[in-house]
């Protein structure tokens, strides 16, 4: 059995579908008419970054829960790739791993020539790989910085740009970057982190503006802290510190950001677009 669980969005504990239908008369709609919330993917392909681990893992396996083929990328970790292709797979669904450093233009634009061989045109694509170099601004090594703006910044530009050049022809798709609460702001010893992740919410805007007219969807999750190997390095004593400043008082999960993904690459999400939508249990307020 999978183990992978998920919250809440999907299937509600009598195993209801991916959609919702309630009688709708007095919010919105035409009176009488049925308010339909269709988060099924069926059919869609994706491409999600830095999925071997962590968000991108749960990234990857909610999509293919919700109906989407999905190729799984990441740097280094082939076999955890693999292992997140069994678990997409176990669902029904096709997956690839496509490994390639996502600061890099030729693996990019093979890592995404490759997807859309084996699984067909891609429909969402999910710039998710990430990597911190934590260290107060003034003895920061540039080569932190670089390597932190390179990752996120450089790598979501050219993802998106390799994607995007395919979506625009087609008319459709969707593209969703992972930014961060630090994103919005900023974060001592993490100049480099945050810098890359306002960065993220200028390109998402942007791009939007540029795409939309031609039917492709551009939006950003800002998460706050997440359970993760990233977060469970830190400290007790900060990681209390930041559920007390919390207002839903815990750390997110993994699951909890898959299934912000799962909404913004869903019809549901069809005339949303540009925006940046914090998971993060109200610390960004
Ligand atoms: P993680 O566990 O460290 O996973 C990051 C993944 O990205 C790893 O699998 C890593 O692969 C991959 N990666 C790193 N550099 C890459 C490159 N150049 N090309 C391709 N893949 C690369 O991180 P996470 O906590 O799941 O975070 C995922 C995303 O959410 C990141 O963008 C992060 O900034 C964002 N985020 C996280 C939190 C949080 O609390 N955890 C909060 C806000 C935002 P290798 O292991 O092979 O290097």
């Amino acid at each position: 059995m999978n183990t992978h669980r998920r919250q809440g969005i999907e299937r509600g504990s009598e195993g209801a579908p991916l959609s919702s239908e309630r009688s709708n008369s007095s919010e919105g709609g035409a009176a009488g008419a049925p308010l339909r919330v269709e988060l099924d993917l069926t059919g869609a392909t994706a491409l999600v970054t830095g999925a071997g681990r962590g968000i991108g893992r749960s990234i990857a396996l909610a999509l293919a829960e919700a109906g989407a083929d999905v190729a799984v990328n990441d740097f280094a970790d082939e076999a955890a790739c693999a292992a997140v292709v069994a678990e997409v797979e176990a669902f029904g669904r096709k997956g690839l791993v496509v490994m390639g450093d996502v600061s890099d233009e030729e693996q990019v634009n093979a890592m995404v020539e490759r997807a859309e061989k084996d699984l067909g045109p891609l429909s969402v694509v999910v710039n998710n790989a990430g990597i911190t170099r934590d260290n107060v601004a003034m003895m920061m090594d540039s080569a932190d910085f670089d390597a932190v703006i390179a990752t996120h910044l450089r790598g979501t530009f050219l993802v998106s740009k390799a994607a995007a050049r395919r979506m625009f022809r087609r008319r459709t798709g969707c593209i969703i970057n992972l930014s961060s609460v630090v994103g919005r702001r900023g974060n001592a010893g993490q100049a480099n982190y945050a810098a890359a992740k306002a960065g993220i919410i200028g390109l998402t805007k942007s791009l939007a503006k540029e795409l939309g007219a031609r039917g492709v969807r551009v939006n950003a999750i800002a998460p706050g802290y997440i359970d993760t190997p990233m977060t469970q390095a830190l400290p007790e004593e900060t990681r209390q510190m930041i559920v007390d400043a919390t207002p839903l008082r815990s750390i997110g999960t993994t699951d909890d950001v898959a299934a912000a993904v799962v909404y913004l690459a869903s019809p549901a999400a069809r005339f949303v677009t540009g925006v940046v939508l914090p998971v993060d249990g109200g610390l960004g307020i």
